[in-house]
């Protein structure tokens, strides 16, 4: 790339956003498809967890940022649910006959982003670079913000005293019961990712992904900075409930939200985001629920969540910016 170029491209990846959006992996990506739908994607940013981020094979993986720029472009596997469909598995098959513990599953062309990520880090590009290289790969004008450039490890903490990585407790442990505690310690010692705070800054809406609270958002909001620049910015902030009637869609949040002595309930998703939220949806199976979430001071709107089904993605997403439309209106 020419310097000029790649001084436009700076220029681009700069330009405001006015809808921001905190986001994990699965439940995000769903969602920011159904926000593409309905607004442009060059006024979107998405700034996203990291703490699942490990090194693999040789190779710096960041889980969320890959499963949301694989989902968006249409690439994503959609019988695993992560990595990019068609891949092949023949490094890891070579790598597995050779007698590596091959349990984190990387596809071939997976692993060559992988390692782009690895050796433009190396050769000292930042995270938000590389990012921002993968997204335009992929044909997606949507910027990706990750939370931190540093590395920061969440940690799963289990009632017989083990701890380890997040990826070691969904994928090698298949995310048991009996979670003690979630250790952000790292994330709490980390920096905002580069242009974090500026995006928040300028962000006329922020939404809250349905993504888990506990592994996915809480990351995010312990780095220190973030929730300040939250309530700073003046814009609505929306959350959509990544629990419906009661259990979670996907993943292990029902074994993680009682860690943080919080009901899995769309009620408990809205009481742990009561003091920095101003909106909440939720699914129509909880509708009883909104009179306990409204009493917490939240505006709420419910509609259909279960993003399974065509066009509900969308329908979600205008849903969401309507109600953080309604509540800057009312505010200012
Ligand atoms: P992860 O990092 O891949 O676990 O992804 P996220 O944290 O973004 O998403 C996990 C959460 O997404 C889980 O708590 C799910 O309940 C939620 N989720 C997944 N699909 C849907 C959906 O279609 N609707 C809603 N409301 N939540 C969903
Ligand atoms: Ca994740």
């Amino acid at each position: 790339m020419t310097s000029e170029l790649t001084q436009a491209a700076d220029a681009t990846s700069r330009k405001a956003r006015s809808v921001v959006a905190l986001a994990g992996g699965v439940g995000a990506a769903r969602f920011l498809k159904g926000l593409m739908q309905v607004h442009p994607q060059d006024d979107l940013c998405a700034i996203v967890n990291t703490g699942d981020d490990a090194n693999f094979y040789g190779v710096q993986v960041c889980p969320d940022l890959d499963i949301i720029t694989y989902t968006l472009s249409g690439q994503i596997n959609r019988t695993h649910g992560y990595g990019l469909e068609g891949d092949r598995f023949d490094l890891l098959q070579t790598l597995e006959e050779l007698g590596h513990d091959t349990w984190f599953r990387l596809g071939d062309r997976d692993y060559a982003n992988c390692l782009h990520r690895t050796l433009q880090r190396q050769a000292g590009k930042s995270l938000r670079e590389v990012a921002a290289s993968l997204t335009e790969a992929f044909g997606l004008d949507i910027e990706l913000l990750p939370m931190s450039e540093a590395p920061c490890p969440t940690f799963i903490e289990l009632n017989d005293g083990r701890r380890m990585h997040f990826e070691n407790y969904l994928i090698q442990e298949r995310s048991p019961a009996g979670v003690r505690a979630i250790d952000l310690s790292a994330a709490q010692q980390a920096r905002p990712g580069d242009g974090v705070l500026e995006a928040l800054e300028q962000a006329q809406s922020i939404l809250i992904c349905p993504s888990n609270p506990a592994v996915s958002i809480g990351p995010i909001l312990a780095i220190p900075g973030i929730r300040e620049a939250i309530a700073a910015s003046g814009a609505p902030v929306v959350a959509v409930s990544p629990i419906i009637a009661g259990a979670p869609v996907k993943g292990p949040a029902h074994h993680l939200l009682p860690a943080l002595g919080v009901p899995v309930s769309a009620l408990g998703v809205a009481q742990l985001y009561q003091d920095w939220v101003d909106g909440f949806v939720l699914d129509n199976l909880d509708a009883a629920l909104v009179p306990e979430i409204e009493a917490l001071g939240i505006k709420t709107a419910v509609c259909e969540t279960l993003m399974s089904k065509p066009g509900v993605d969308s329908q979600l997403a205008k849903t969401a910016l309507a109600l953080a439309a309604s509540l800057r209106k009312s505010t200012t």
